[in-house]
């Protein structure tokens, strides 16, 4: 491993980390993610490079605004550490390959869902759809065009079963991302993902659950958890598979 571009992949997830920050701030809200360029959400000023360096801004400005002092969320420099981490982390396990290319778009996929989801509770059109397509055109390159068809109808097809079985208890967001994650790492992984999906949303609802922090009847936003469990499966899958035939 060439530790130069082990540090490269971090350092482009730290910067398109950033961008993942505006995706989420503003596809739910119908906004243009190019223009206008990034500004304060508490006083609207514009914002200079110097204030955009990921992490180190906020570190430098001890978490606050430059102009208006006002508090700048956490969320910003933690998505951008988690995506230098899945973006190095996808070269330690992928190295220089189109399926490198194809790890780091649905790195950064995932993130958004999973932060969309955890604010608003909707994962937006303007990531899924869009997403469908890049998987199905990377794994061109990758698993196979027959195999990511498979993967996103099948897997969106599960959760839509899943959606009406539960009635509402699954958004069509996490239709839409299913059939995003399947069309990248076809159906063997979606199936892996699904497995991993289920066993950390049940560890957290039965954790809310027994904190009185949640009823039976309150809707789990399943996003966070199917984005993590397709994050692990593109990491770990083969590992996690081969570790359970041996146990069998
Ligand atoms: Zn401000």
């Amino acid at each position: 491993m060439n530790s130069m571009l082990e540090i490269s992949f971090a350092v482009v997830g730290l910067i398109i980390g950033s961008f993942t920050n505006v995706l989420i701030h503003r596809l739910p809200q119908g906004e243009s993610v190019v223009w206008p360029g990034s500004h304060c959400p508490s006083c609207k000023h514009k914002l200079r490079t110097m204030d955009l360096v990921p992490v180190l801004s906020f570190l430098f400005l001890k978490g606050r605004c430059r102009y208006c002092r006002a508090p700048i969320s956490r969320q910003y420099p933690l998505v951008e550490i988690l995506s230098a981490a899945g973006y190095w982390l996808v070269y330690r396990y992928y190295g220089l390959s189109i399926e490198s290319l194809a790890g780091c778009v649905l790195v950064t996929i995932l993130l958004c869902a999973a932060f969309t989801d955890l604010q608003t509770g909707l994962i937006p059109d303007r990531l899924t759809y869009p997403g469908i397509l890049a998987g199905l055109a990377l794994a061109w390159f990758t698993i196979g065009l027959q195999s990511a068809l498979l993967g996103s109808l099948g897997f969106a097809v599960l959760f839509f079963v899943i959606a009406v079985a539960s009635r509402g208890g699954m958004g069509g967001g996490d239709i839409k991302l299913a059939g995003v994650i399947g069309a990248f790492i076809g159906w063997q992984g979606a199936l892996v993902t699904f497995v991993l999906a289920s066993l950390l949303g049940g560890l957290a609802a039965g954790y809310l659950l027994a904190r009185g922090q949640a009823d039976r009847k309150s809707a789990i936003r399943f996003g966070p958890y199917l984005a993590l469990g397709a994050f692990i499966t593109l990491i770990w899958g083969k590992q996690i598979v081969a570790f359970y035939l041996s146990t069998l």
